[in-house]
């Protein structure tokens, strides 16, 4: 059985990771021979930490990322009007990890290098894809030698960026969820470490909305929002930065980016499935555009191995189901976080300030803001949430606290189903590993999850995702 990944950017690499160490054979095709060279994404949150650490990467990001303060948003006189914090948080990673995108990406090749069962392709272009019975047929174009070439796979990943041709070629079209927006990115190196706050700053400014963020090692990102017709060689950067205290640092890069806020109406014809940017593009305000792609990646490759292994096709119906909905609701979230950038019209800070104040009151991105949650995933086939019952972890990450004296729960739960319970009564249909948690004989040491469980039993998927609460709880002695 074997996948074809369209894209070796991030998420196409992280997909291949995940499929070969569930023993798929994979075969990544790019474009490009190396990977891109230019610095993008520089955050991720501890869930898509998760994700690097199933993908068997997460302890060599460590080494290259460094943990974020948080979040600042300050007026143009650079008040701080509101602060949200990032610290260890509950899934086992820092809350937020500050890196670039092209150290991660060599990273992400490396290790899919000593998979046996995945190869990476680069110089070819795929041109068309076509399905009828049997394998789906992916026709490729050798750029060196100009050659055309037919491949054939059990199912082809999508993982092809902001303009992917899959998308194109299975009919799937982008919906608008917010305006675009042109920013200047700039890339910064500074001689020695700058005296800046260690997190992410935005400056909510209607005139000149920026943001201002420490990377890694001596790198720092600064971001200003460009005018109709404007360009980065109108623009006095120094003064622009000096408010920053980076006036001194060299500037190693400027870029200009259309931010679009979309997601695909369409994720999968058959076996030709969408993930990453070309399934959804959104503004990087809350630096989720790669998270929700290493979201897509984690939550297809267990339901596509269970399908390649024989499973009923239509388990990959819900990755569209699940898939989607978060998606837009954090595209959202990032649309609502550029607007209150520039929150307040004109009126001056005094307006602002209350309108920022509200920030912990607006649905979605309190939890975002406050406690680096994402929206849990809607009730459907894989996510039995029973109504009314408020609070409930059904369709969210278990959380991943230290486990038997340090281990990680990830890793001791292993690549399948797994069940938890800390007395409940497992219903007999539960598929997978039970892990009983608690100080008794043959249960493994947590207080942490003994607390999270509150006696319950939960099934868990193997993207780490609650199926499932038992209903039955142990009765306290
Ligand atoms: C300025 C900026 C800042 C950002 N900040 C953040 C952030 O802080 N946090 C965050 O999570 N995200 C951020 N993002 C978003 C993040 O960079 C993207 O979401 C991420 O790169 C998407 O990864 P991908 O693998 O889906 O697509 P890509 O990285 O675009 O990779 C797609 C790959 O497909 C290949 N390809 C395309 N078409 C074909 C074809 N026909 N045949 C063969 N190969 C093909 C391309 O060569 C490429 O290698 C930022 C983006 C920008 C621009």
């Amino acid at each position: 059985m074997t996948v074809i990944v369209v894209g070796a950017g991030p998420v196409g690499v992280t997909a291949a990771l995940l499929l070969a160490r569930r023993g798929v054979d994979v075969l990544v095709l790019d474009r490009h021979v190396d990977a891109y060279p230019q610095p993008r994404a520089v955050h991720l949150d501890d869930e898509s930490l998760r994700v690097l650490q199933d993908a068997g990467v997460a302890d060599a990001f460590a080494g290259i990322s460094r943990p974020a303060a948080g979040l600042r948003l300050l007026d143009r006189d650079g008040r701080v009007l509101v602060e949200f914090h990032r610290g260890a948080g509950v899934h086992g990673w820092p809350q937020a990890s500050m890196f670039t995108q092209p150290d991660l990406e060599v990273l992400l090749r490396r290790a899919l290098a000593d998979e046996p069962t995945a190869t990476l392709r680069g110089g070819v272009e795929v041109v068309h894809v076509e399905q009828r019975d049997g394998p789906v047929r992916v026709t490729v174009h050798d750029r060196a030698t100009g050659a055309e070439e037919q491949l054939r796979a059990d199912a082809v990943l999508g993982c092809d960026g902001a303009n992917s041709t899959v998308r194109r070629l299975i009919g799937a079209g982008m919906r608008d969820a917010g305006p675009a927006q042109r920013w200047l990115v700039v890339d910064l190196v500074a001689a020695g470490p700058l005296d800046v706050w260690p997190g992410v700053s935005q400056v909510c400014d209607p005139d000149r909305p920026a943001t201002f963020m420490p990377v890694a090692g001596n790198r720092y990102r600064a971001e200003f929002r460009l005018h109709d017709g404007e360009s980065a060689a109108g623009l006095d950067l120094a003064a622009l930065l000096a408010p920053f205290g980076a006036a001194g640092a060299e500037v190693v890069r400027t870029a200009e980016y259309r931010y679009a806020a979309q997601v695909a109406d369409r994720w999968r014809d058959r076996r030709v499935l969408l993930c990453g940017d070309a399934a959804h593009l959104t503004p990087p305000f809350i630096g989720q555009g790669l998270g929700l792609g290493l979201r897509d990646a984690h939550q297809l490759a267990w339901k596509l191995a269970a399908v390649l292994a024989g499973a009923d096709d239509a388990l990959l119906d819900t990755h569209q189901a699940e898939r989607a909905p978060h998606a837009a609701a954090l595209v959202r979230v990032a649309v609502l976080v550029g607007r209150l950038m520039t929150g307040g019209g004109r009126g001056g800070a005094a307006v602002r300030r209350l309108v920022l104040g509200g920030v912990r009151r607006l649905p979605g991105i309190s939890d975002f803001a406050l406690a680096s949650r994402t929206p849990p995933l809607r009730p459907g086939r894989l996510v039995r949430r029973p109504r009314l019952v408020p609070g409930s972890p059904v369709g969210a990450l278990v959380p991943q606290p230290p486990i038997g004296g340090g281990g990680r729960l990830d890793d001791v739960l292993g690549p399948g189903w797994a069940v938890l319970t800390a007395g409940g009564r497992v219903p007999p249909d539960w598929p997978g590993k039970v892990l009983r948690v608690g100080t008794g004989p043959g249960e493994v040491d947590s207080p942490e999850l003994v607390r999270w469980l509150r006696g319950r039993a939960v099934l868990v998927r193997p993207d780490r995702i609650v199926a499932a609460v038992s209903p039955y709880r142990r009765i306290p002695s």
